[in-house]
């Protein structure tokens, strides 16, 4: 089934220096438990799109529609990892993951659970009572991970996620997120603008290309996992 629907998406940013087009006709279709990698060169729109389906952002024509539903804002169940991990600061590893559920109507045992659980699954039950600045970047990104799957979504959007943390780190990542993928079967769109990334991880890679002023979503390639 269809999770994902994006169409026809245009977007212009009004900069100081005169209009951007970020993306121009931009489509996309994502089945469920899809792992999809958007790759294209910096400043192509890849960030841009993903903003937009997270509802960060608003389209300035064009629809994102999740389960058929058209969506204009962020929901729960669309959850984003940045590059640059966005947790909360003031909260410990175990408040950073508990947040979205605490902030439901769930009640503080459940939350608890759900907590331990999505801690676990990511390796940071003797972590929980640290502070982020207390905790290496690819212990951050689990949180952030984490942070999304508590939260109950049904799509999890990366930008870079991986961008900020040395190779290695970033290869034990990598591999972390293709299991965490299989358990699960969450679906995934990560944008990156590393081919090797992308064929390492995904089962379909979406290529953007940029030329002067227009922006598509272009070539789609099924990869055959190993
Ligand atoms: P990518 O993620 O592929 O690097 P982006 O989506 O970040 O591309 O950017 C697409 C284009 O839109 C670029 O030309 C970028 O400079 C421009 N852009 C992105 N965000 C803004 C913004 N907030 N204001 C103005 N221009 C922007
Ligand atoms: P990335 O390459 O990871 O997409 P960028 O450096 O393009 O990151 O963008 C970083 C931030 O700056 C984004 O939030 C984007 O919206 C903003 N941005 C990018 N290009 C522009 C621009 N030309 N004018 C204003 N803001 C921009």
């Amino acid at each position: 089934p269809v999770i994902l629907e994006v169409s026809d998406l245009n977007k212009i940013y009004e900069a100081s220096n005169g209009p951007v087009m970020a993306l121009r006709g931009a489509n996309l279709t994502v089945r469920k438990g899809e792992f999809i990698c958007l790759l294209g060169a910096s400043g192509c729109g890849k960030s841009t799109l993903l903003r937009i389906v997270a509802g960060f952002e608003t389209a300035t024509e064009g629809s994102v529609a999740v389960y058929g539903c058209k969506v204009d804002g962020p929901g729960p169940d669309r959850g984003m990892v940045f590059q640059d991990y966005a947790l909360f600061p003031w909260l410990t590893v175990q408040e950073n993951i508990g947040f979205g559920p605490s902030h439901r109507r769930i009640a503080p045992k459940e939350v608890a659970k759900l907590t331990e659980k999505f801690m676990a699954m990511v390796g940071l039950t003797d972590f929980a009572d640290r502070y982020p600045h207390q905790l290496s970047g690819g212990m951050k990104q689990r949180v952030a991970i984490a942070r999304v799957l508590a939260n109950d979504a049904d799509i999890l959007l990366m930008d870079e996620p991986f961008g900020a943390l040395d190779a290695l780190t970033r290869s034990t990542l990598q591999e972390e997120l293709i299991e965490l993928w299989r358990t699960t079967r969450l679906t995934v769109i990560f944008v990156t603008h590393s081919v090797e990334e992308a064929v390492l991880l995904a089962d379909r890679v979406v290529m953007m290309t940029a030329g002067p002023g227009r922006i598509d979503c272009e070539v789609d390639i099924d990869l055959p996992r190993p």
